[in-house]
This record gives C-alpha cells, sequence and structure tokens, in this order.
C-alpha cells in the first residue's frame, strides 16, 4: 500500500496526502452522526475540514515558494493528520532566509482570515448571550462557514507563534538566536526549548485531545534529528572523505566467483565489495545482492554487480557529501584520488567517525 496519495503539483512542488488523512474524514463523519446529524450536516462538516486542509496545503506552500526565491527546492508538501510537512531540500542556514521561509507560512494563514474578515457580517455575532450564540452558530450557514474558518486560521498563526521548535514559532527561535551567537547552539537551544514544550503537549493530550499527542512526539523527535543533524554538520564541515574513509578494503575482479566473495563475507567484516579492472572501478557488489544469488555459487561478480553509481573523492567535503552517503539511493561509495581507486565509504563508517569526533569534542 502506498502511503501518499498524490493530489497533484504547484509550479513543481507535489502534493500529498497520507492515507491515515482518511481517519479524520472517517472522525469528522462519526463525531457528527453522534452529535444527531444528517447527511447535510455531514457533508458540510466534511467540506470543512478539506477547505481547512487546503488552508494548511496554502501555509505550507507559502513557506515552499519562498523558499524558492533563495534557490531551495521542495520535493513535497505531504498532508498529515496532524498538519502539513514541506519537505525543503534544505534549511536555510542564513538565519534571515530562515527568519523570511519561516514567517511566510503563518503569513498565507493572516492574509487568508484578513480576506475572510470583509466576508464576516460580524453583528450577527456580537451582542448574542451564550445560548444565543450557541443556536446561531450550530446553524449550517455559509456565513458560519466563513466565521469557522476565519477562526481556524488564527487559531493556525496562534499555534504556530508557540515556539517549540521545529515547528515554525521554535524556527523563528532559532533563527533569532543565530543572529546573537553560533547555529549550533542556537539550535540546541531550541530544540530544548521544544522538547519542553512537546512535553506539555502529551501530557494535555494525554488527558484531553489525542491530537496533541502526536503532535508532541513529531515535535520531540524532530526537535531531536534536527539538532543531532546541525550537530553532526558543524563537526563535519572541516574534514573531507579521506578522514573519514575505510582504506582497508578488499576489492573483487570481474571474474571473481559467488564461491569466492562469500568466502570473504565469513571471513572478514566487509560486506560490499567493489569491482575494479586495470585501476579501473567497474561496479559495486552489494550485500543485499549476494546473498539473494548465494544459491547460484558459480555467477561471477560483474554479472552481480551494480554498475549505475557514484565515486567520491578523497578531497570532497564530508559536510556536502553527508546527504548522499546517508541516503538511500546509494549505500557504498567507492573513494578516488587522481581518478585511483584508494578507498570506501558507507553510513556506518561514517557514523563511526561522527561518533569519535564527538568524543573528542565533548
Ligand atoms: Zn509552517
Amino acid at each position: 500500500m502506498k502511503a501518499n496519495l498524490n493530489l497533484g503539483s504547484v509550479s513543481g512542488i507535489k502534493i500529498k496526502v497520507h492515507w491515515t488523512f482518511i481517519f479524520i474524514i472517517l472522525w469528522v463523519v462519526f463525531a457528527e452522526l453522534k452529535q444527531g446529524g444528517n447527511t447535510q450536516s455531514v457533508l458540510y462538516n466534511v467540506a470543512f475540514i478539506l477547505v481547512v486542509f487546503v488552508c494548511v496545503i496554502l501555509h505550507e506552500l507559502g513557506h515552499a515558494l519562498t523558499a524558492k526565491q533563495f534557490g531551495i527546492n521542495t520535493k513535497k508538501i505531504t498532508l498529515l493528520p496532524i498538519g502539513g510537512l514541506a519537505s525543503l531540500d534544505k534549511i536555510p542556514e542564513s538565519p534571515r532566509q530562515e527568519l523570511i521561509v519561516t514567517i511566510a507560512g503563518p503569513l498565507v494563514n493572516v492574509a487568508i482570515a484578513l480576506l475572510l474578515y470583509f466576508f464576516i457580517q460580524f453583528e450577527n455575532y456580537s451582542n448574542l448571550n451564550l445560548d444565543e450564540a450557541f443556536i446561531v452558530l450550530k446553524k449550517l450557514t455559509l456565513q458560519n462557514f466563513i466565521f469557522y474558518l476565519f477562526v481556524v486560521n488564527i487559531g493556525l498563526v496562534i499555534f504556530n507563534v508557540i515556539p517549540a521548535f521545529p515547528m515554525d514559532g521554535g524556527r523563528v527561535l532559532r533563527a533569532l538566536l543565530s543572529l546573537r551567537m553560533n547555529r549550533v547552539k542556537a539550535t540546541k537551544i531550541a530544540a530544548s526549548i521544544g522538547q519542553f514544550i512537546a512535553a506539555f503537549f502529551l501530557l494535555f493530550g494525554l488527558l484531553y485531545n489525542p491530537f496533541l499527542v502526536f503532535i508532541a512526539l513529531f515535535i520531540f523527535l524532530g526537535a531531536y534529528g534536527e539538532n543531532q543533524m546541525v550537530q553532526h554538520m558543524a563537526l563535519l564541515k572541516d574534514h573531507n572523505v579521506k578522514d573519514a574513509m575505510l582504506t582497508n578494503i578488499t576489492t573483487l575482479q570481474p571474474e571473481t566467483t559467488l564461491d569466492d566473495i562469500l568466502k570473504l563475507i565469513i571471513s572478514g567484516t566487509e560486506t560490499n565489495f567493489i569491482v575494479t579492472k586495470d585501476d579501473a572501478v567497474l561496479g559495486i557488489v552489494y550485500h543485499k545482492t549476494i546473498i539473494e544469488y548465494s544459491s547460484n555459487r558459480n555467477k561471477l561478480a560483474k554479472d552481480i554487480m551494480e554498475t549505475d553509481f557514484k565515486t567520491l573523492n578523497t578531497s570532497d567535503n564530508l559536510k556536502s557529501t553527508y546527504a548522499s552517503i546517508m541516503g538511500k539511493k546509494q549505500m557504498f561509495f567507492p573513494v578516488l584520488e587522481n581518478e585511483k581507486l584508494i578507498g570506501a565509504i558507507d553510513h556506518t563508517n561514517l557514523n563511526e567517525f561522527i561518533m569519535l569526533q564527538t568524543k573528542l569534542v565533548y
């Protein structure tokens, strides 16, 4: 089952909705029916939720399209039951840019609220006592629809002001702190405050609202992950691939048999192998493939090697290659110096390097 349903794209940014979103709709339908609703009121409420989530998408587009102005692309915007998520290729490192990109999201909701403001006859709602207000607000009118949408957009702005990094308010806080101190320290502080607030969300969520529990987890893990990432980047920026690579690697010939490769796996700790011939790197034989073909021991390295691969250079900066090495596209990278293979690097190896550096720093 695919996790996300494609809704289309806006200026190259895919808009997707997570399948769990269906639970929100079901929940709205269920809640309405439980309160004695009819078809009309159910449709009214479902329509409302859908329009709210359009506002959420517009909020995320606010971030994404502003980031684009700074040359940062966004692969997709995902709609989750707890809100929207714009997957920017990277977070701007300049505090000024992060500030602008972050504020652009809530500003969209401010704009929507302002627009709706002109369509609301506030005199319909003012001067009402509580009972009257209850009756008026329960009516399925377009006026109420717009009024509620106005309130939700204001709510989204307020929610996003909470400085719970990596939510918008927390990003603003990090950007402001970064103007006064280095970004690593600023992130550490913002992430700690974010996790502290997440703990409150968790507590309130457990007592009153299950959605807050998910949001709390999202903030907690998000703060942890992004703080970790920033700390790592700071450690890596002064190092190149040569500092972290494996140099003790066994290379294979195109004619090496799978039988021999299996012996190498059993007798050593290497799992992926580079196939070379006369100093040229021909391909990579991955552990997964070796296991897959293990019953066919006469196969040769050249038959099972992957020939579509990227190589790295010893002088490549670790910070700029971090995403590739940690990514899922390629698990193992041959490292070249003056066109000659002198080592390899993978994520285990890079993690080990980071761990050692962390030990040295703290
Ligand atoms: Zn936002």
